[in-house]
């Protein structure tokens, strides 16, 4: 029997997402570059096994497959990328469909969309989130390029999805490298929601003194509340955790230097590209770039001295703690769609801005229950700030002040927090009608003759500064 799709590259991902096709009952073939991997991996598919076409050269990879073809490529993202569509493209018809789903930058799916087009070949990139369990059991999928590929394929996608109350997480974002653009920006959001959890959990442990374990108890609290999500449910289960080596709390033995792919720094590339702001976001990207720098934190420490960061008791309580989380989410996520609706009217995108929000209910790493309220708001308005929306704009008011309590407190006591102080200031300074920027604007026209507008009168002008009459 012909396959109905066909899948490249059998790693972490590429086999979990194999597995989870066959057994929502489609036909796969499957290819990887080192050959001897097909053989492991039709190993332990177990019964799957029945439904899955292992292949041992591309040659034969493509011929198992059923006209018109659709193939995903599961490689690292890249020089890899485009070095298999290469491999392939020889072999191929004009109707067969190339499926990248690694975490490509949206700029190289734009250009291989553009290729693909050039040589009359459908492309599609696809965002996929959810880690391994979620390739396996149910990812949210974000979809880019041509709508008529991805409707060929969507009932594929859309049955290995995660599902929200039976709705599938697997929609079209738009042509080209939207979907890529989608993932990312859902990356950007997941490094500052992750990064919000860490700084509370240094007020926890630092400032209040509480064990991995009470940590962890903390956390769980409150994935009953409104903070209920995947990133706080994990964040409880690692504090609970202890290391099978020493016995002693897993989080204690691991060191503090965070990895990153890149993907949150392309969201901040692209946020100063289009001129949106997201400081929560980078916030987060550069509290890891200053985690991987132990050998300046640790001279910083022997030449300043830490800052005594316990807090007297009574300082800081856990509800304010909660609030802190709930307006500083409530920022970062609006940065993040604000992202989107600018960067989507740039690249001629009608990005889905509600749909966004659907498609990471489940499956997900950022998954969460405000992002149901999000999605229910965002319909209504589409282009208008989250936290102006009437839902957000009650948690914001409701909570802002606990979010200023908590800042304060850290900066009083040494506790840094760079991404809820972002926060915070985002939200000051969006409900500020007269900003500072009124200096700026003199500066620039002093120096560089730039002008400014006038509060009372249209036009450009000048200060008295060129002439000198500014001089007493
Ligand atoms: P792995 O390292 O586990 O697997 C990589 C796979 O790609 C292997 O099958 C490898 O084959 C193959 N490969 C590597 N280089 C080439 C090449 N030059 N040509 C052909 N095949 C190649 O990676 P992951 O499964 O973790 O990641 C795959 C993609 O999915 C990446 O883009 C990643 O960013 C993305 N992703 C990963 C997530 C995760 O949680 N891990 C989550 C979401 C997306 P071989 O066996 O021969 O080495």
């Amino acid at each position: 029997d012909l396959s109905e799709i066909g899948l490249i590259g059998l790693g972490t991902m590429g086999a979990a997402l194999s597995l989870n096709i066959a057994e929502k009952g489609f036909r796969i073939s499957v290819f990887n570059r080192t050959v001897s991997r097909v053989d492991g991996f039709l190993a332990e598919a177990g019964p799957l096994a029945e439904r899955i076409t292992p292949t041992r050269s591309l040659e034969d990879f493509v011929a198992s497959l059923a006209e018109p073809r659709a193939i995903i490529l599961m490689v690292p993202a890249g020089e890899a990328v485009d070095a298999q569509i290469a491999a392939l493209r020889p072999l191929l018809g004009p109707d067969d469909l190339i499926i990248d789903a690694g975490n490509a930058n949206f700029h190289d799916t734009n250009r291989r969309a553009a290729e693909a087009v050039a040589q009359g070949v459908p492309f599609l990139g696809i965002g996929v989130s959810g880690g391994e369990e979620g390739a396996r059991h149910g990812p949210s999928i974000m979809g880019g390029g041509d709508r008529a590929n991805w409707d060929r394929v969507s009932h594929i996608l859309e049955a290995i999805s995660a599902k929200y109350e039976g709705e599938p997480c697997a929609t079209w974002m738009g042509e080209g490298g939207a979907g890529h653009f989608v993932k990312t920006v859902h990356n950007g959001i997941e490094y500052a929601d992750m990064q919000l959890i860490a700084e509370t959990y240094g007020v926890l442990r630092d400032g209040m003194g509480l064990s991995a374990a009470e940590c962890g108890e903390v956390f769980g609290r409150w994935n009953d509340g409104p903070l209920r999500s995947y990133l706080v449910e994990i964040s409880a289960r690692v504090s609970a955790a202890t290391d099978p080596e020493t016995g002693s709390p897993m989080l204690d033995v691991i060191l503090d230097r965070a990895g990153q792919k890149g993907t949150g720094r392309w969201t901040v590339i692209e946020s100063q590209q289009v001129g949106a702001p997201v400081p929560v976001i980078e916030a987060a990207v550069a509290a890891r770039n200053l985690s991987a720098a132990l050998e300046t934190r640790r001279a910083g420490q022997e030449l300043f001295g830490a800052a005594p960061q316990s807090l007297p008791d009574g300082t800081l309580s856990l509800d304010d703690l909660e609030a802190a989380m709930i307006a500083g989410k409530i920022m970062c996520y609006a940065q993040g769609f604000d992202l989107l609706a600018r960067t989507g009217a740039q690249h001629g995108w009608a990005l889905p801005m509600p749909e966004i929000a659907e498609v990471w209910r489940e499956g997900c790493i950022i998954r969460s229950d405000m992002l149901n309220d999000m999605a229910a708001a965002l319909r209504g308005e589409p282009e208008r700030n989250l936290i102006f929306a009437d839902y957000f704009a009650d948690l914001v008011a409701r909570n802002h002040v606990a979010l200023r309590k908590v800042v304060s407190t850290g900066a009083l006591h040494g506790l840094p927090m760079p991404a809820l102080s972002a926060a915070l200031s985002y939200f000051d300074m969006i409900r500020t009608e007269r900003s500072t920027a009124n200096m700026l604007q003199a500066q620039r026209d002093f120096f560089g003759a730039h002008g400014f507008e006038r509060i009372d009168a249209a036009g450009k002008h000048h200060g008295p500064w060129a002439s000198g009459q500014d001089r007493p």
